[in-house]
């Protein structure tokens, strides 16, 4: 990858997909511009008319879903599946925020000698700085609720994976959204995301990555004020209660760490389970890892591909190094490890360390990639001191038969998304975003609106 052109590569088969020219400067400030021109337009289209354009654009993207997919799957190297799901995400997301644009309601408020209302007024341009994990669900959980509240967008997308979010910007067009309400510029981060962050033509930065590159973030917006959106990294835990259907809980666990390769801000990368059931709980495991297929991405029975670079499967296989687990010993040795297809790509297989010491650099270390860590825990105390002990507060699972200790538990758990006997974190109609280091702002639901609105109180003195 040289600084003028990305080199998209298939880290399934290490080839090269399409040399795509990178965004400079230059290219930002003319989105930028294009963007800041088109706002007045679009933010001034009849509700109804701008919910309509949304659902075109939401019906673009279906009657392109095979494309996209076999676009995501080649790009990301995930099983061709998940792609498919994530385009059905896409679609409806849009939709969902089609159907917003019209209830965007302000309050009227009782003061003193007049009437008071409020609005819910459009920033202006919002820079959408997306990761290469879920190139276009990520895109789409901001370009969504940014357009349906009046918002231009630009999208930066990971300089790994543009493929998706530039065909996106196309449909966008094909639907009739007007040009400059949505641009793409591929680019690198340093270089173009760099740019919109503290842009003084950029009312927001929506930014998903990591934590490292979102403190940078945060602390360039602060330059213009610019509002930010971070959505970090993970380290979310999934605990198992000895009360809990345990079979249950072992079948659901791979897909909760291994599904996308472990490249999932919300992967339980660590497995929190009560003492008295530890062992019997990992035999349940490694029968529900029998059936984790790994290898080719475009086989619709594949449950897991390749990681998404080489540098990736360096960083993931670091993990099991000499000092990533017990300080004074060798290389981490797995308690179970799955199997990976010879030949080029970027496989790395799917890897169950147990018993884990909560201590360890790979039980307190965000991986992003298919290695989970079993710790045992002693009591309710113990797991939600074990589930807290982390910078991070994205995610959780709550595996228990126990009503009031579910509660107990998701209350005093400090994360934004929990599922009790279930590892789903997201959902098109439910907010979603971290609490701690994992980032502030929510997308998805309607509270997604909230982060893509200013509110402007507005007094009417009526006294004669
Ligand atoms: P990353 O932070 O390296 O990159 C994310 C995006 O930021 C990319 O588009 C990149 O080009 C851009 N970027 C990089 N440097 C920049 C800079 N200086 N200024 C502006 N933009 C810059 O992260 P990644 O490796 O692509 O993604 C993995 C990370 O993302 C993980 O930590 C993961 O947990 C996190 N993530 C979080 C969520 C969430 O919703 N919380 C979702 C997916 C991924």
């Amino acid at each position: 990858m040289t600084d003028d052109v990305l080199t998209v590569v298939n880290p399934a088969t290490e080839e090269v997909l399409a040399t795509v020219p990178a965004a400079g400067a230059r290219e930002v400030d003319a989105a930028v511009a294009r963007a800041a021109a088109a706002f007045p337009v679009w933010r001034a289209l009849a509700p109804a008319d701008r919910a309509r354009l949304l659902r075109r654009f939401a019906e673009r993207v279906e009657a392109d879903g095979e494309h996209l997919a076999a676009l995501e799957t080649a790009n990301v190297g995930k099983p061709i599946a998940e792609s498919r799901d994530d385009v059905a995400m896409v679609v409806e997301v849009l939709h969902f925020y089609a159907g917003a644009v019209d209830k965007l309601r302000g309050a009227t408020v009782p003061v003193a000698g007049g009437v008071d209302c409020t609005f819910r007024e459009p920033l202006g341009v919002v820079g959408a700085i997306v990761p290469w994990n879920f190139p276009v669900a990520i895109a789409s959980w901001k370009i969504g609720p940014a357009l349906a509240a009046g918002n231009t967008v630009v999208v930066k997308p990971a300089e790994l994976t543009p493929l998706t979010a530039v065909r996106m910007a196309e449909l966008a067009l094909e639907a009739g959204i007007p040009r400059g309400v949505l641009d793409v510029v591929a680019g690198t981060g340093p270089v173009a995301g760099a740019r919109l962050v503290g842009h003084p033509g950029v009312a927001k930065v929506s930014f998903t990555g990591s934590t490292a590159v979102g403190r940078q973030v945060m602390a360039r917006a602060s330059t213009t004020i610019q509002r930010v959106g971070l959505e970090l990294g993970g380290k979310s835990a999934n605990l198992v209660f000895a009360d809990a259907d345990l079979d249950r809980a072992a079948a659901a666990a791979p897909a909760a760490v291994f599904a996308n390769a472990g490249q999932d801000c919300c992967a339980r990368s660590r497995i929190l389970v009560q003492r008295t059931v530890f062992d019997e709980f990992l035999v349940l495991l490694g029968a529900s890892m029998d059936g984790w297929r790994v290898g080719d991405p475009t086989d619709p029975a594949t449950r897991m591909g390749p990681l998404v670079s080489a540098a990736r499967r360096e960083a993931v296989a670091g993990f099991l190094a000499a000092g990533m687990g017990d300080p004074g010993g060798g290389p981490v040795e797995p308690a179970l490890q799955g199997a990976v297809p010879s030949g080029p790509g970027w496989w790395f297989p799917p890897t169950v360390v147990a018993p884990a010491d909560p201590q360890w650099r790979l039980v307190r270390e965000e991986i992003f990639g298919p290695v989970v860590a079993v710790v045992p825990f002693d009591d309710e105390e113990d797991g939600i001191r074990l589930a807290n002990d982390t910078p991070y507060g994205l995610a959780g699972s709550i595996w228990t038969r126990d009503v009031g200790r579910a509660f107990r538990v998701a209350r005093a758990l400090e994360v934004g998304n929990l599922s009790v006997n279930s590892n789903g974190s997201v959902r098109v109609q439910t907010s979603f975003g971290g609490m701690k280091q994992s980032g502030f702002g929510r997308e998805l639901g309607l509270e997604a609106l909230d982060g893509y609105t200013d509110v402007k109180n507005v007094f009417v003195a009526t006294e004669a």
